[in-house]
């Protein structure tokens, strides 16, 4: 990879683990659809950049704080987040799903009631679960990665949890004894994330790279790699 400068021109945050947005492979480095969007659109729009991985939330956090110029993290654009962030034109659609484990005998929202739902802090999908808490009376448990929510799901300690469906559906074909029970419900696309009012040459940058690799075939190879291909 060709990220690490130090002298570089922004910072982006990643989260640690959202694949196949984001995932660290073996030594360490970062793969994933996101991780290759950026890196083929800083190559065309010339700037270099350092990835910082943190929990979502924290990434999220550090860009209110100004201690990141971005955030690519598979990071929704919805209504409250515009409030305080500038986001790129959408790069990838998604929406929130339920999860459960296999063989669970949870079949829908009503079967909740009275569980423990695993949600993963500051995320669209959290803010679903959260909405919809009062109505099938289940209980929450917070985690900052999507790996150890997954995990708490699997042993049993929690019944279910939200998730985006691109991330779910392909933890599942990895591996991941989870199966999803619901439709998806729309929470925004993928965008690019700068604080509001700030780094709009990074933000531009983004946009222009963002068209030029889908004009010239890079950005659905990059999906194609990640989503039609078996590695
Ligand atoms: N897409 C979700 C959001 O924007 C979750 C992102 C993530 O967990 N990396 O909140």
């Amino acid at each position: 990879a060709t990220t690490a400068h130090a002298d570089a021109d922004y910072t982006i945050a990643t989260d640690t683990t959202f694949p196949p947005f984001e995932f660290q492979v073996k030594g360490g480095q970062y793969k994933g659809i996101d991780i290759d969007l950026l890196r083929a659109i800083a190559k065309k729009e010339h700037f270099t950049y350092q990835l910082k991985a943190l929990s979502f939330n924290a990434a999220v956090q550090q860009l209110s704080a100004n201690q990141v110029d971005g955030v690519i993290a598979g990071m929704n654009i919805t209504p409250a987040r515009e409030a305080t962030f500038d986001f790129s034109k959408p790069y990838y659609t998604s929406g929130v799903v339920l999860a459960v484990a296999q063989g669970s005998h949870v079949k829908n929202f009503r079967d909740l009631k009275g569980q423990t739902v695993a949600l993963k802090t500051g995320t669209a999908g959290a803010a679903y679960g959260k909405s919809i808490q009062g109505k099938y009376g289940f209980k929450i448990k917070y985690f900052n990665d999507s790996n150890t929510m997954y995990n708490d799901v699997k042993v049993g300690n929690s019944v279910a949890c939200f998730e985006d469906y691109p991330v779910m559906s392909y933890g599942i074909k990895n591996g991941i004894p989870l199966k999803i029970i619901s439709k998806q419900h729309n929470a925004g696309d993928y965008g690019f994330a700068v604080k509001k009012g700030k780094n709009a040459a990074l933000l531009r940058k983004f946009n222009a790279g963002l068209a030029a690799i889908k004009a010239d075939g890079t950005y659905q190879k990059i999906i194609n790699k990640y989503l039609h291909a078996k590695e």
